[in-house]
């Protein structure tokens, strides 16, 4: 199966849960860029926070466990890599990370970025796009938030 938009390799989730897996291999299946803008809307049912000239901010419809705020921003063009985002585009992303911080309050969380070969970055979909992911500590049990690197 091609890992050209997405990676089955890489959805398995903690806890058993193969709901996320099932939806990467329909993707994989349909052969599209689930992050790309012509479908990200029929398979991204979240709201869209925010529409930037190079980024669009929503929440991941599957967030990592314990967290409390799971964000992703996408970038709007099919690229894979950092080296393809412009200097326009990373101050952009640099403003937005600033924006939700302050519209959200987040006093702590991770920002991160897998980019490129996805056998490498344990990423699902090869379109570029970050996660600001914040824990949840006030919940009962709570355990550190955990995320795939290759
Ligand atoms: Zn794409």
């Amino acid at each position: 199966m091609s890992k050209k938009y997405v990676n089955i390799d890489n959805s398995t989730r903690p806890a058993g849960d193969d709901k996320y897996k099932k939806i990467i291999e329909q993707i994989s299946k349909d052969d599209v860029c689930p992050f790309c803008e012509e479908h990200l809307l029929k398979y991204h049912k979240n709201p869209i926070i925010k529409s930037g000239t190079f980024w669009t901010l929503t929440t991941n419809m599957y967030p990592y466990k314990n967290s409390k705020y799971h964000f992703l921003i996408i970038h709007k063009g099919h690229i894979t890599t950092t080296k393809d985002i412009s200097k326009d585009a990373w101050l952009e992303l640099y403003e937005t990370i600033n924006w939700i911080e302050n519209e959200y309050d987040i006093s702590g969380g991770t920002f991160f970025m897998r980019c490129g070969d996805t056998s490498k970055t344990g990423a699902s979909v090869t379109h570029l796009h970050s996660h600001l992911v914040t824990p949840d500590k006030d919940k009962p049990g709570y355990e550190p938030v955990i995320a795939r690197i290759g």
